[in-house]
């Protein structure tokens, strides 16, 4: 062992596994929050369409049962019967009754899905790079220092988000899936990219994976060629949903190892560790694990969305904020819903967004101010919401990109015309100029960055 922290006592529970609750415990666990027999079904149809996962720790230690379903951990993680509309629960909820074939429910279940963009921010259409003429799946290259590899053992979570805007990953559709288990191929991309500093293993969530397979996936990433990578980034809910997997896990101290390994090769280990919520911050478990991460050199960042009913007011992201820095966690994003699934029932409009994100940052120390956003994570880059401002007589959004397809965008503000209904970038309009810095003319390609693509627009 190197200089891995021992588990603090009485956090350690050998033999204790991952124990995951799926669609088949929603009717229990659902009754178990006080709904009747109509909204039981209601959920199991939004539950056919979008995903559902949950596990023990989660139901037994996080959510306020006392509170559901308006505990906020509660709609964190269980489908709401109005997440859809109600003609599409309607019609599941139909099917389910009369206990429809399962490929007749599968069908209904695709068409509705179709119609909730699965792939936002063109990941598809635009991010997937090519090596050897043949496209790369299971990686994005989106911006050019920053390369995201989807492993394909990591494409589940230990439960899932009701707002999650990768769900498509999870409905079993491999039309809608991107994944990839050849590291060989992605560390020859890389080879040839010397342009990218930072990898980002993501998913679903990688630490989903023992240490073994986390392992075909980071080591390779080691290789002496591959200097000019800096960092490897892990993102992650772990910490939130299943802290176990740092501290108790049987391969949590294999785990550990491989980020010393990672640190010691001159690279940066950095946790994107997605918390939604203060609560998840709370039980010991998670405190022993963020202390254990960064004894092995692990430096974490946290990261969330701000979704209405779960996390939208400022006193929220304030405690929450705070709890991570006394932890040792850096702040890092406050991101926009995105424009994908259920949007429409979790957005907030982004001048409330901005509100909350203020309100919220003006009552923190500066050691919290390392945070940003609001932030949409849109096709053409990460766009922030500055604020609302009077400019020459007309209220406007002031925006910049944090970042973008086109590095020559990342930081000049531009201005749209103020709408208190937007949710997202696509709502606005430009102000003072006839389209947005990073619209394209007509004659420009859309698709992957490379130097020649998408010179800025003047
Ligand atoms: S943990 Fe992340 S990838 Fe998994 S369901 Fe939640 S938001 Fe989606």
């Amino acid at each position: 062992m190197t200089g891995l922290l021992p588990q603090a006592p009485g956090l350690s529970s050998p033999g204790r596994r991952f124990r995951a609750y799926t669609a088949k415990h929603l009717d229990q666990l659902t009754a178990r929050a006080g709904l009747g027999a109509g909204a039981r079904l209601a959920v199991r149809a939004v539950a056919t369409v979008l995903p559902f996962r949950t596990n023990e720790y989660v139901v037994e230690r996080l959510i306020d049962w006392g509170a559901a379903p308006d505990d906020p951990i509660y709609r964190l993680v269980f489908p709401q019967a109005d997440m859809l509309p109600s003609a599409d629960v309607r019609q599941i909820s139909d099917l389910l009754a009369r206990e429809a074939p399962e490929a007749e429910v599968r069908a209904t279940a695709n068409v509705i899905r179709a119609r909730l963009n699965p792939h936002p921010a063109g990941q598809l259409a635009f991010n997937i790079p090519h090596f050897a003429d043949e496209p790369l799946p299971g990686v994005q290259h989106k911006y050019p220092e920053t390369v995201l590899v989807f492993p394909k053992q990591g494409q589940t979570c230990h439960a899932y988000c009701t707002y999650c805007f990768r769900w498509a990953q999870f409905v079993g559709d491999p039309d809608l899936k991107m994944a990839t288990d050849d590291m060989a191929r992605v560390t020859a991309y890389l080879r040839q990219h010397p342009e990218v500093t930072s990898v980002l293993i993501t998913g679903g969530d990688p630490m989903i994976m023992g240490a073994d397979v986390l392992r075909r996936y980071v080591e390779p990433l080691l290789d002496p060629r591959l200097t000019h990578i800096e960092s490897i980034r892990i993102g992650t809910k772990s910490l939130g949903y299943w802290p176990q997997r740092f501290v108790s896990d049987p391969d949590a101290d294999d785990t550990l190892r491989l980020f010393e390994e990672v640190t010691a090769a001159g690279k940066s280990l950095a946790i994107m560790a997605h918390f939604s919520h203060p609560r998840e911050l709370e039980p010991s478990l998670a405190a022993e694990a963020v202390r254990r991460i960064r004894s092995a050199g692990g430096v974490i960042r946290t990261q969330a969305p701000l979704i209405r009913s779960i996390n939208d007011d400022p006193v929220t992201w304030a405690g929450m904020w705070r709890t991570q820095m006394r932890m040792g966690m850096v702040p890092y994003y406050m991101f926009v819903e995105r424009d994908t699934g259920p949007q429409g029932y979790f957005a907030v409009p982004l001048f409330r967004g901005h509100e909350i994100f203020r309100d919220a940052y003006a009552s923190v120390s500066g050691l919290c101010r390392t945070v940003r956003g609001p932030s949409m994570s849109a096709t053409p880059g990460k766009v922030s919401i500055d604020g609302v401002v009077e400019v020459a007589g007309e209220k406007v959004f002031a925006l910049h990109m944090i970042q973008a397809r086109n590095p020559d965008l990342v930081g000049k503000p531009f201005f749209a015309q103020f709408d208190p209904g937007a949710i997202w970038l696509s709502d606005l309009k430009p102000a003072f100029a006839p389209r947005f810095p990073f619209d394209r003319l007509p004659d420009e390609l859309p698709g992957l960055w490379t130097p020649e693509v998408l010179a800025p627009a003047s």
